[in-house]
């Protein structure tokens, strides 16, 4: 292995392993921090997703650590702490904490900090993160529920998380090149300067960036950074060139949907679906609640479809239906009620021979994942943005495709097959 990423949350974490994944670099995708002495999967990078951009700091550390630990085991020469692009956190932290503990454990003498991602509005410029055109604490993620973000200055953002001074390398170093920024590494270092925030508009600053961190054992930053990393490796003779996979191989066995999320984009997917004369049977928490629509008969009506087309089970509904279940049955009662039923229900149709499995939904995907006792996933091509297909790597032998609420254009659910072979 060649890039250890150690990603504060689960859709981040695919997030980084595609940007790695186009660069060419075979990624794999672990879920949880790997047990004490757990083997990880040979690949280029392996990125560890974790829950930790908002759990209590202690646990956020003794994770990242553990992750950070299996990582090295398994050979990885550099560590990239990825966090969100829009730096959510708290004082508390978690990044800094994290961050602290990471750089002690590799003996880091100086870290980066740069959550740009330009492709999707993240600039910074003289240290302060933008949103599109505005200030971070001027953007939506001000009024965060969990991680209110009141202050654009990551300087200071850091400064408050961290015992350790924090610097800047401006956009005037960044666009003199790797050696300038490199230099300025040197000369901030010397000063005793253990962080340094990185301005970036473009991806061509990533690329700059990355080249300045080569020998960089710690990074931390959002997944626009890790563009810069691959050619590193390559330059270094490490890494060879290989395109992002446009196909996957998926092992033959039946093929099938299973939707959970209620959202807009996705409610539009499963008409597309039905549109398409995809076999579809709705689950109906109350029936659920009741017992009345027990796992063996959803499973058996879906084995007894036609196996040229996925079959679809979905419980999605409109926002007032779903309101009204919510009424009758109580938001966490009826959101569990139905996660823990697509869960046993991946696991039947797993052992009764599907092996290409597409879910819809955040949570729902969790559940699942966990019905199926999947660890380890390796990325392949990109269904839509944010989307890729994935082959389980220590579990069922299948592929999946786990996409969250509003992903996807409203034909996913149709065009997702095409690129399975
Ligand atoms: P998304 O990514 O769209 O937010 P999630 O799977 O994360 O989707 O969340 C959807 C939640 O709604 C899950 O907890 C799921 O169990 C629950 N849910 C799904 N269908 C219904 C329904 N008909 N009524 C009430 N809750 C539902």
């Amino acid at each position: 292995m060649l890039l250890g990423v150690i990603a504060d949350d689960m859709t981040g974490a695919t997030d980084v392993a595609l940007m790695l994944n186009r660069a060419g670099m075979r990624t794999v995708q672990v879920i949880g921090a790997p047990a004490q002495g757990a083997a990880l999967p040979e690949a280029d990078a392996v990125v560890v997703a974790l829950k930790s951009r908002t759990c209590p700091v202690a646990e956020a550390v003794a994770d990242s650590l553990r992750a950070c630990e299996a990582l090295l085991a398994a050979g990885a020469r550099q560590i990239l702490f990825k966090y969100c692009s829009t730096f959510d956190s708290t004082a508390q932290g978690n990044i800094g904490p994290v961050a602290d503990a990471l750089m002690q454990r590799l003996d880091a003498r100086i870290a980066i900090i740069c959550p740009a991602f330009p492709a999707n509005g993240r600039s910074i410029y003289q240290g302060y993160l933008f949103v599109g055109p505005m200030p971070l604490h001027e953007s939506s993620m001000k009024d965060h529920p969990l991680t209110p973000m009141r202050d654009s200055n990551l300087m200071r953002l850091m400064g408050a998380q961290t015992e350790a001074p924090v610097g800047l390398v401006d956009y005037a170093t960044v666009l003199a090149g790797p050696e300038a920024v490199q230099a300025r590494y040197q000369a901030l270092a010397g000063e005793g300067v253990r962080y340094v925030v990185t301005d970036a508009l473009t991806n061509a600053d990533l690329m700059v960036l990355g080249a300045s961190v080569a020998d960089h054992v710690l990074l931390t930053g959002g997944s626009g950074i890790a563009m810069g990393l691959p050619q590193n490796f390559r330059q270094a003779g490490l890494l060879g060139e290989r395109a992002a996979p446009e196909t996957l191989h998926a092992p033959p066995g039946r093929a099938g949907i299973l939707s959970g999320s209620c959202s807009s984009a996705t409610r539009g997917q499963i008409k597309a679906a039905i549109a398409a004369g995809y076999p579809a049977l709705k689950l109906d928490p109350l029936a659920l609640a009741a017992g009345g629509q027990p796992v063996e008969e959803v499973v058996g009506w879906a084995l007894r479809q036609p196996d040229e087309t996925p079959f679809l089970l979905y419980s999605s509904d409109d926002p007032a239906e779903v309101a009204a279940i919510q009424d009758r049955l109580g938001r966490e009662k009826a959101g569990a009620l139905v996660e823990e039923a697509f869960a046993a229900i991946a696991r039947r149709l797993s052992e009764a021979g599907l092996t290409r499995l597409l879910v819809a939904g955040g949570e729902t995907s969790g559940a699942v994942v966990q019905g199926l006792a999947v660890r380890t996933l390796e990325i392949g091509p990109e269904i839509d943005p944010g989307v890729p297909w994935t082959r389980v790597v220590d579990g069922p032998e299948m592929v999946v495709a786990l996409k969250s609420g509003n992903f996807g254009a409203p034909d996913f659910f149709v065009k997702a097959w095409r690129l399975l072979d």
